[in-house]
């Protein structure tokens, strides 16, 4: 086992990560901006170095500092979380050169699902649904006219190098695709450096439903059963949950097994998420994320296991002790993602947090940096927690759900806590009949 890792990030995940080290008897290492010095996953590591100004380029995103912290503490090894550097492979490479290891998969793995056509291809290859489109990139509006024609419409026009539901624009019809084109390109060029977009079918009901997976880079992988994150604005997860309502375990085991026997053969090494449009019967990869996702702790609720800890482990060189029968799924869980920002117009709300206080009691669990007197900086997202709750049923999970939110304290900044209680008031999130596009409809509806 490491004894002492450096953990590159902030907030929640980088508490989550320490919690998760601490039990497995390991020193942790935080690093934080000058923005952070006061910030909880600072106090609490045993040790701590300052990497740079607020700005995350030059501090959270500065490779040569994090690789620096770990020469002067002596960090065997990486955690990256997500977000930040945890899906880049030049990192990941730089770091092997310095003979520290990066906790997460190879910087190969990382290339390959990292380029969304790639990507793509990959899955296809190895046997996974993809969306019909575009075979790679489309250079110009006559070949993504063609492309179109030939998947029919709508379709919706993707940045190979996108993340964050960046970069997306949907074409209804031929007259709609030239400027669909190029507001893409301009936006992909604009956000990450790279205007390629290629062209997918847009589909118009379906739910987001991804696959867990965790892999020892020796050719053992398993998966975790599947999270539903149908609940979206603007691309972005709200809500997520596992077991997806829309699932039996037929379907289960028959996704879950095709994409753990593609991780087997890719080597793939630590947790990731494989995510698919599902709609009537179908599944339909979209992408895979090499890293630990922001949801993970549902499929912690129903499986029992810590995802953080697995990842440490396999990063030692230890084999997956886990074959897939020993994987079981019990109860069901949810998570809101609580946003420091106003739940109507989801304007950010940073500044003092006057007064916090958390629920807690059976089955809830709250992911949280925040404390009473912290300042929420303007310069990052503007997640300050994570609410999770288990229930035996979903009918249970709701119930607690609805009781753990009304517990929920945060004086002094805006929060998006009311939004998650009028949810719970839809008959349609009741009874879990919900797709992708349910939140943004719902949001536009005049208030009763
Ligand atoms: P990102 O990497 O930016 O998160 P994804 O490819 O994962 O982008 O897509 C994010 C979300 O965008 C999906 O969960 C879904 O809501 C929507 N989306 C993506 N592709 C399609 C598609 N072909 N049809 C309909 N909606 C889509």
């Amino acid at each position: 086992m490491f004894d002492k890792i450096l953990i590159a990030n902030r907030g929640e995940i980088a508490l989550r990560v320490l919690r998760a080290a601490r039990e497995l008897g390991i020193h942790t290492v935080a690093v934080h901006s000058t923005a952070d010095a006061d910030a909880m996953h600072v106090r609490l590591a045993d040790e701590s170095v300052c990497i740079g100004p607020p700005a995350a380029k030059d501090s959270y995103l500065n490779i040569p500092a994090i690789v620096a912290a770990c020469e002067i503490t002596g960090a065997e090894a990486v955690h990256p979380g997500y977000g930040f550097l945890s899906e880049n492979a030049k990192f990941a490479d730089i770091l092997k050169e310095h003979n520290i290891k990066f906790i997460g998969p190879s910087a190969e793995n990382i290339r390959t699902m990292g380029d969304k056509i790639e990507a793509k291809r990959t899955a296809k290859a190895l046997g996974i649904p993809v969306v019909p489109g575009s075979e790679g990139g489309v250079a110009d509006v006559a070949s993504a006219r063609k492309v179109a024609k030939d998947i029919g419409y709508p379709v919706i026009i993707k940045a190979t190098a996108g993340g964050g539901g960046r970069g997306m624009k949907v074409a209804r019809n031929e007259g709609e695709l030239e400027l669909a084109v190029s507001t893409a390109q301009s936006e992909a060029k604009a956000a990450f450096g790279n205007g390629e977009v290629y062209i997918e079918k847009y589909l118009e009901k379906p739910r987001h439903i991804e696959i867990q997976v965790l892999g020892d880079g020796q050719g053992r992988a398993v998966h975790l059963g599947e999270r539903d994150c149908s609940l979206q604005r603007r691309h972005q997860k709200v809500w997520e949950e596992a077991m997806s309502p829309a699932l039996n375990a037929q379907q289960r085991d028959e996704i879950g097994g095709r994409v753990a026997r593609a991780m087997q053969e890719m080597k793939y090494e630590g947790v990731g998420t494989v995510e698919f449009l599902y709609e009537n019967g179908e599944f339909y990869f979209i992408e895979m994320n090499t890293r630990l996702q922001v949801e993970h702790p549902v499929t912690e609720a129903i499986t029992g296991l810590d995802l953080v800890q697995e990842q440490i482990r396999v990063a030692t060189g230890a084999p997956l002790p886990y074959k897939q029968s020993d994987i079981q799924f019990a109860g069901h869980a949810i998570e809101c993602r609580i946003n420091a920002e106003n739940p109507e117009s989801f304007t950010p709300s940073p500044g003092r947090v006057d007064a916090v206080h958390f629920p807690g009691g059976l089955g809830v669990r709250v992911d949280s940096a925040l404390y009473s007197g912290y300042r929420i900086p303007p310069y990052y997202d503007s997640l300050i927690g994570k609410l999770i709750v288990f229930g035996k049923s979903r009918t249970e999970c709701m119930m607690r759900l609805r009781r753990a939110l009304s517990e929920f304290v945060v004086e002094g900044v805006e929060t998006t806590i009311p939004l998650f209680q009028r949810l719970l008031a839809e008959h349609d999130i009741i009874d879990g009949h919900y797709d992708i596009h349910w939140l943004e409809k719902f949001l536009s509806r005049p208030k009763a």
